[in-house]
């Protein structure tokens, strides 16, 4: 029998609110005095207990059971339909999205809390909110007012649900060389005609009607992202639920998340509007591909955490070792068991407050005060986002790893309960841009082509809790090894400028160090915040403040290792004999 016990982080989701996130300040901006922090931990508390009772359950069922293709249609596990009418029954697709069209216009960062326990309780459900909610956004931001209304407020209430239509077999990290060809009508609508693959929740059950955002070409358009055009394709036509040109030719079997289906979608002359301006297709969609970077991210801390909470639990109960005259004490007091749980703690905790900081600046620059300060929200999110999804992604596949080793064989049997959390976390360094994709993202558009202004805010940040937590007596141990890592990224950062013009391979060979460099930096920033904020005497403080000098002085020492592999330039890679 599987265990699919899941304890939701509620705990921790109020703590990184309160300090963090300062909720209580947001709530007090006039884009969110709507609604308050008392009423927002109402709701949190009631998600951790639908995360653990309802969403839950349906963990192992999905892994055994999958999903069917069955006469084109694709069925979920029954136990999949019932929790998403219970799902959307209670409201939840709606958490973040705007009041008018049936939300709760709650912040971000709120939602991030949210959706960390149904990703951790069952990530494979999960997925049909991460596309349903991004591609809401997408319409409210790029779409005629009349096709929002149509759309969005049936995405809101879950009665309908969205994909993400842009891989295609011949162009995956390179969107550039999609073929998807879209013809213009005399009615202004389009007809679309191509092959997409790997499209998660490409069909299903949970709802009536499937709206795919579709990137596509028209006809002389130029080569490469130039010539890229957004749509909305419904999957059935709008007025009599008939097919629309929208099949599936076939439904592909995989390592992990087996119950997000993920389809091959075959569009022969499916009828859709155009979103947005003409061949401004990849960047309308960046509003929806944004949104999800941040939401694997949030998966990603979400099984980071459900994998060491199993393995602390599993080490507290675990009889093993010590003398043989003695009964066998627990393998949670093994130096090497300690020390792996104090890895999966430290980094989770480091991930889940990075997360929670890029969510942060997403809603301020939406409500902070002046122009200014919500255009730098905005660029330190635009900074954050790739790192948070890169480290979060790795991260949880390393720790479920790790809970894996804590559980010994039991780990790798599935009754555990752990090893599913190695094979659903895996992907998530591939879709919504590789891990090596992110990199080159961060350093050649974040921090080589804007002149170094993202990243220069970031580092401010940084300084500025340096400075402010200086005077904090537990932050002492602290500030050292911070400072020590800020170091070396700047002199990566400025060799690096150096080499951009005259050595662009140098760059190329040198980003997933780089990104690495600065997620740890991130990583002991938000630890440093995080030690300031626990000054209390109550246990989980105390671990707080434990956790924050286990990561500065187990973990951090890393940073040398990118800094000296990024120095190194290309020669040792491109020289090979
Ligand atoms: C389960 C699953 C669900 C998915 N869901 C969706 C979905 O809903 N919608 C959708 O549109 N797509 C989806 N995808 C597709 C996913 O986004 C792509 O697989 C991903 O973008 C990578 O493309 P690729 O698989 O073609 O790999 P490739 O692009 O061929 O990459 C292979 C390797 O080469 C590297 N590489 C490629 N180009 C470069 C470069 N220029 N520089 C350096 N390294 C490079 C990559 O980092 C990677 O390591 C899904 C995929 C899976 C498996």
């Amino acid at each position: 029998m599987r265990d699919s016990s899941y304890s939701a982080p509620l705990d921790e989701a109020l703590f990184l609110l309160d300090h963090i996130v300062e909720w209580r300040g947001l709530f007090a901006r006039p884009e969110f005095s709507h609604g308050d922090a008392d009423l927002a931990r109402a709701a949190l508390t009631e998600g951790a207990r639908f995360a653990e009772t309802i969403i839950a359950p349906l963990n192992p069922i999905g892994d055994e059971q999958g999903c069917r293709l069955e006469q084109g249609r694709v069925r979920l596990a029954p136990e999949f339909v019932a929790a998403y009418k219970d799902f959307t029954a209670a409201g939840w697709p709606g958490l973040d999205m705007p009041e008018l069209m049936g939300g709760q216009d709650l912040p971000l960062s709120v939602q991030v809390a949210f959706a960390e326990m149904i990703n951790g309780a069952c990530a494979a459900f999960g997925m049909v909110v991460v596309t349903l909610r991004a591609g809401g956004r997408l319409l409210c931001e790029h779409a005629e007012p009349q096709l929002v209304e149509l759309i969005v407020p049936r995405l809101v209430s879950g009665e309908w649900s969205a994909t993400i239509c842009i891989t295609e077999a011949h162009a995956g990290s390179d969107v550039g060389r999609l073929r998807t060809r879209a013809v213009r009508r005399d009615d202004g609508r389009y007809e679309l005609s191509g092959t997409k693959i790997f499209i998660s929740y490409g069909d299903h059950d949970l709802t009536g009607q499937i709206i795919h955002l579709v990137l596509a070409r028209t006809p002389d358009a130029p080569a490469g992202t130039a010539g890229i055009s957004l749509f909305a394709v419904p999957a059935r036509n709008l007025e009599d639920g008939g097919s629309n040109g929208v099949s599936v030719s076939r439904l592909e079997k995989k390592m992990g998340l087996k119950a997000s289906p993920t389809c091959v979608l075959d569009l022969d002359r499916a009828v859709g509007w155009r979103i947005g301006p003409e061949l401004q297709g990849l960047k309308c969609m960046f509003t929806m591909v944004n949104l999800m970077r941040l939401d694997v991210a949030v998966q990603g801390v979400a099984l980071a955490h459900a994998a060491t909470a199993k393995a602390l639990k599993y080490a507290a109960e675990r009889p093993q070792g010590g003398p043989a005259e003695h009964a066998p004490v627990n393998i949670g007091q093994h130096a090497d068991v300690r020390r792996m749980l104090l890895i999966m703690q430290s980094r989770t905790g480091a991930l889940r407050a990075m997360v929670f900081e890029a969510a942060r600046q997403l809603d301020l620059s939406r409500a902070a005060e002046t122009e200014p300060e919500r255009r730098a929200a905005r660029m330190l999110a635009e900074f954050l986002l790739p790192v948070c999804k890169t480290c979060a992604a790795e991260g949880a596949f390393e720790i479920a790893s790790l809970a894996v080793q804590v559980f010994g064989g039991h780990g790798y049997i599935a009754d555990a309960g752990v090893e599913q959390y190695v094979r659903d976390s895996r992907i998530m360094a591939i879709y919504e841009g590789t891990s090596g994709i992110q990199s080159l993202d961060l350093l050649t558009r974040k921090v080589l082509k804007d002149g170094g202004a993202r990243y220069r805010l970031f580092t401010a940040a940084v300084q500025q809790d340096l400075r402010r937590c200086e005077g904090y007596p537990d932050c002492r141990d602290l500030l050292a090894p911070l400072r020590e890592v800020l170091q070396r990224l700047e002199s990566c950062t400025s060799w690096l400028q150096g080499r951009a013009t005259v050595a662009p391979r140098d760059v190329e060979a040198a980003a997933t160090d780089f990104l690495q460099l600065v997620g740890l930096t991130a990583g002991a920033w938000m630890w440093l915040r995080m030690a300031a904020a626990a000054a209390s005497g109550s246990d989980a403080d105390r671990q707080r403040r434990h956790l924050a000098r286990f990561f500065m002085q187990w973990l951090l020492p890393q940073a040398g290792v990118h800094e000296s592999r990024i120095l190194q330039g290309s020669a040792l890679i491109d020289n090979t004999t």
